[in-house]
C-alpha cells in the first residue's frame, strides 16, 4: 500500500516572514503547503507491514513552493525560500 493512502491530503497556506537577498527587505510571504493528516484507521487492503507503519505514522505538511517573488516594487526578484523548515509534524 501506497504510504499516501494513510493520510487525508489538502492545501493549506502559511505565512512566513522572509528576506529578500536582493533588496533586504522583509515581509510576510504566504507559502503554499500540502498537509498531509493522518486517517483514523488504517484504509482497507492493508497488510501487517501496513498496520505496522500506520500505527507510527503522523500527520505532517511539506513545503511546496521554493522560491517567491520579492513583494518590493522595486525590486521584483525571485528568491529561495530559506529559513524555513520545508517539512513539519502537525
Ligand atoms: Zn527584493
Amino acid at each position: 500500500m501506497d504510504e499516501r493512502q494513510y493520510y487525508t491530503e489538502s492545501k493549506a497556506m502559511k505565512p512566513a516572514t522572509l528576506n529578500c537577498p536582493s533588496c533586504h527587505t522583509s515581509d510576510t510571504y504566504e507559502l503554499n503547503w500540502i498537509v498531509r493528516k493522518k486517517k483514523d484507521r488504517l484504509p482497507p487492503g492493508g497488510d501487517e507491514r501496513d498496520r505496522a507503519k500506520f500505527a507510527k505514522a503522523q500527520s505532517y505538511m511539506v513545503l511546496m513552493d521554493d522560491k517567491v517573488a520579492c513583494k518590493n516594487l522595486r525590486c521584483r526578484k525571485r528568491f529561495d525560500i530559506s529559513g524555513v523548515k520545508t517539512m513539519a509534524f502537525i
